[in-house]
C-alpha cells in the first residue's frame, strides 16, 4: 500500500506485549511502569485479524516484538498462523535473548524466518548493570544456537551509550568476525528512559572500528531496510549502521506498527495513529476494517521530529512501542 509520499508500505511490526523480563536502564524504569490491563491487551486473535487485514492491503513482512515476545504464552501457535496467511513473506522475531534457548526449536519449526537478539554487552557486570538482571551467558548461548539452527540470519542489536558500553564496540566487531551475522549499531533515540543517556553516532563509531580494521561498504538490496551494512577484512559477517538520529531514513521508511493495546502507530516518534482494539470490539465488519487502516496509513507522517521539539511527540516508552 502506498501512502501519499509514494512509500510501499510492506513491513508490519506487532508488539504482543508491554512486559519485559528486563529492565534496560535506557528503555524501562526499574520500577512504577503502568502496565497495561490483560483485558486491554489485544488477544492473539485480534492480533491475527489485523494482520491478516493488513496483508490484504501490501504487508508481506511481520515482526513479532514487544516488551519481550517471548514472556507471552501462545506465542508459537501465534506466528504458526501468521506464517500461514497467504502474502506474508516473512515472519521475524526481536527479542532480548533470555528465553531463546528454551524456544529456539519450536520457533524453528513454526516456520519463523529471523531472529534478531538485543545484545549491549559482553561482560557479566555490565549485562547486570545495563539490564537489572542477569543471563549473558543464556544470550551468548542464544547466538551461537541460533547460528547453527539455519534461520536465514541472526542479526544483533546493540545501542552503543556513552555512560554504558562505549568501550566495547571493537567487541561487537569480533562477534561478526566469529560468526557469519550481522551485528547492528542503533543510534540511541531521546525516548522515554533513552532521553538520560548520551548517545555515540554511527559515524562515530565508524571511526572507532577504522582506527584498527579497514572498515568498507557492502552492498545491500533496496528496501532491505534502514540499515547500511559494512565489512571488515576476514570478517564472516556484516556490521550494519542504523542512523535514525544523524542520517535520517524517514524517506525510505516502509513500516508501521500496532502496539500490544492495539494502536495502530504510523511513525515510532509520533503519537498519531488509530485505536485499532476499540474499532475491533466494535464488531466492524473486516472491509471497514481495512478501509480505516488503509486510509490512516496514507497520512503516514513524511518523518520523525526527534530534533525538534514537536507537539506530536509520542509519550509512549521503547518497550510499549516494541523498538
Ligand atoms: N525486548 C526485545 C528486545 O530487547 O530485543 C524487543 C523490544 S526492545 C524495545 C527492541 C529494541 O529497542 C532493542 O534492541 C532495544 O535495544 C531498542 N531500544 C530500546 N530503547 C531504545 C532507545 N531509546 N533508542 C534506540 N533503541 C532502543
Ligand atoms: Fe526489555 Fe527489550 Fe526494553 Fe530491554 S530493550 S527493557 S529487553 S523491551
Amino acid at each position: 500500500m502506498l501512502d501519499k509520499m509514494g512509500r510501499q508500505i510492506e513491513y508490519l511490526r506487532v508488539s504482543i506485549t508491554d512486559r519485559c523480563n528486563l529492565r534496560c536502564v535506557y528503555c524501562m524504569p526499574e520500577n512504577g511502569i503502568e502496565q497495561v490491563a490483560h483485558d486491554d491487551i489485544l488477544s492473539f486473535d485480534e492480533l491475527y485479524r489485523v494482520i491478516k487485514e493488513t496483508t490484504n492491503l501490501g504487508i508481506k513482512k511481520v515482526r513479532i516484538t514487544g516488551g519481550e515476545p517471548l514472556v507471552r504464552k501462545g506465542i508459537i501457535p501465534f506466528i504458526k498462523r501468521i506464517k500461514d496467511i497467504e502474502g506474508i513473506e516473512e515472519v521475524c522475531l526481536t527479542t532480548n535473548g533470555i528465553l531463546l534457548l528454551d524456544y529456539m526449536d519450536q520457533l524453528y519449526e513454526a516456520g519463523l524466518d529471523r531472529i534478531n537478539i538485543s545484545l549491549d554487552t559482553f561482560n557479566c557486570d555490565k549485562y547486570k548493570s545495563i539490564t537489572r538482571r542477569d543471563g549473558l551467558h543464556k544470550v551468548l548461548e542464544a547466538i551461537d544456537l541460533g547460528v547453527k539452527k539455519g534461520f536465514k540470519r541472526i542479526k544483533v542489536n546493540t545501542v552503543i551509550i556513552k555512560e554504558l558500553n562505549y568501550e566495547e564496540i571493537e567487541e561487537f566487531v569480533n562477534l561478526v568476525e566469529k560468526y557469519d551475522i550481522d551485528v547492528r549499531f542503533i543510534e540511541l533515540m531521546p525516548i522515554g528512559e533513552g532521553k538520560d543517556y548520551t548517545p555515540t553516532s554511527n559515524d562515530e563509531i565508524k571511526e572507532i572500528i577504522k582506527r584498527n580494521r579497514n572498515l568498507y561498504p557492502v552492498y545491500s538490496k533496496k528496501g532491505a531496510g534502514p540499515a547500511k551494512y559494512y565489512k571488515t577484512n576476514g570478517a564472516k559477517g556484516r556490521i550494519g549502521f542504523i542512523s535514525a538520529m544523524s542520517h535520517e531514513f524517514c524517506q525510505e521508511c516502509n513500516r508501521i506498527r500496532i502496539t500490544s493495546e492495539g494502536f495502530l502507530k504510523l511513525c515510532l516518534h509520533s503519537k498519531r495513529g488509530i485505536d485499532l482494539r476499540q474499532l475491533l470490539r466494535s464488531k466492524i465488519d473486516d472491509h471497514e476494517l481495512g478501509y480505516i487502516i488503509r486510509e490512516a496509513v496514507e497520512n503516514k507522517p513524511d518523518r520523525h521530529h526527534f530534533n525538534e521539539n514537536s507537539e506530536d511527540q509520542d509519550n509512549r516508552l521503547m518497550s510499549q512501542i516494541g523498538g
